[in-house]
């Protein structure tokens, strides 16, 4: 085993499940399923593991995670995150995988452009929390770029991060 793997190959997309196992080889290689929609995303697990991650994309099939393939990089937001098995907690961000526990040291984040801070904090209300998923739909951008520039933002003084169950979800200050 070489280590976890730091970003995800997208090795093709098919349309069912077992297509999307048969073409999987290396740890952090992904197939998307798409059926009309994208249905799943199929992952060699990135921890090197050698499990199969289903990442489910449809939320007629439950709890879903969403999926932007912008700029031919693959983002999925929020982080995945297995309950069972292995534990591997990781984000997915334009191609990048950054661990959140384990692996955390080595973490490479992907280019960022500052400049979305404008908009983003134009678009953070004063009279109620707003997230990065929310903001990043509003705005048509990818909701890891929002959930960094509101972190910037709010150690710059501009937004305020809530407290308890809160968390993660921001408000303008007032006169920013
Ligand atoms: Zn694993």
């Amino acid at each position: 085993m070489n280590g976890p793997a730091r970003s995800l190959r997208l090795v093709g997309t098919v349309a069912y499940r077992e297509d999307a196992e048969a073409l999987l080889a290396r740890t952090g290689d992904a197939a998307l399923v798409e059926r009309g929609i994208p249905r799943s995303l199929v992952m060699k697990c990135p921890d090197g593991c050698g499990e199969t991650l289903v990442v489910n994309l449809d939320p007629r099939s439950g709890k879903a995670w969403r999926l932007d393939r912008r700029q031919d990089s693959t983002t999925v937001y929020p982080s995945v995150w297995l309950a069972g098995g292995c534990r591997s907690h990781f984000i997915l961000w334009r191609d990048a995988i950054l661990w959140c526990d384990r692996f955390e040291e080595g973490n490479v984040e992907p280019p960022y452009d500052a400049s979305i801070e404008v908009v983003v904090l134009e678009a953070v209300p004063f009279d109620r929390d707003a997230g990065a998923a929310e903001l990043g739909t509003a705005l048509d951008l990818l909701a890891w770029d929002v959930a960094k520039a509101l972190r910037r933002l709010g150690s710059r003084g501009d937004v305020r991060e809530g407290a308890g169950r809160a968390r993660g979800t921001y408000r303008r200050v007032a006169g920013r």
